[in-house]
């Protein structure tokens, strides 16, 4: 069985995040979307909120598993008996930075785990999340970027803050 791994914050995820993993999905016969808790790390939501924001928007894809991680992927990976990350590229700026992770995780796992990069949908090209959360912040346009559930989370919670 041809398992795969997508990891990251998603604080929040994005229709860009979404794309990969629809993509991926379909390469695959599961496909682990590992949600990140970095202790170090401030987030917007918390790790329940990412976590229930990345359900809820693949809540249609029975081969997707919605998991929470911390530490090294690989140890993860290993747990898991997942053999192959996926990681989406977007502008070349990703690059430099994708290509070491993949080097890095290639050596700490003495080999056996393998990466493998799609190529970021061209209208999600220049997306992020921090993009998103600025945009938020501002009151902009997010149709483009968000499902309808998780605009509607990221309102609600720059309302919340706002109101502190
Ligand atoms: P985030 O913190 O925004 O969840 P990460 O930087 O942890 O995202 O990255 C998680 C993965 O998602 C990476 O492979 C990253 O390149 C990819 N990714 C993020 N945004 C997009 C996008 N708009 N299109 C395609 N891939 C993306």
């Amino acid at each position: 069985m041809k398992i795969g791994v997508y990891s990251g914050s998603f604080d929040p995820i994005t229709k860009g995040h979404e794309d990969i993993i629809r993509r991926a999905a379909k390469m695959t016969d599961k496909l682990v979307v590992a949600v990140l808790n970095n202790v170090n790390k401030r987030y917007l939501f918390s790790l329940e909120e990412r976590t229930a924001m990345v359900l809820c928007s693949l809540k249609d894809l029975d081969n997707v598993e919605v998991k929470n991680f911390q530490g090294l992927l690989t140890d993860f990976m290993e747990e898991n008996k997942i053999e192959f990350i996926i990681r989406g590229l977007r502008a070349v700026s990703d690059y430099e930075y994708e290509l070491t992770m993949a080097f890095a995780n290639s050596d700490i796992s003495q080999g056996r785990v393998e990466t493998i990069f799609m190529p970021a949908a061209k209208q999600y090209m220049y997306l992020s999340s921090s993009v998103v959360r600025e945009i938020a912040n501002y009151g902009g346009k997010l149709s483009d970027y968000l499902n309808e559930e998780v605009e509607k989370k990221i309102r609600d919670k720059i309302k919340i803050q706002g109101s502190r």
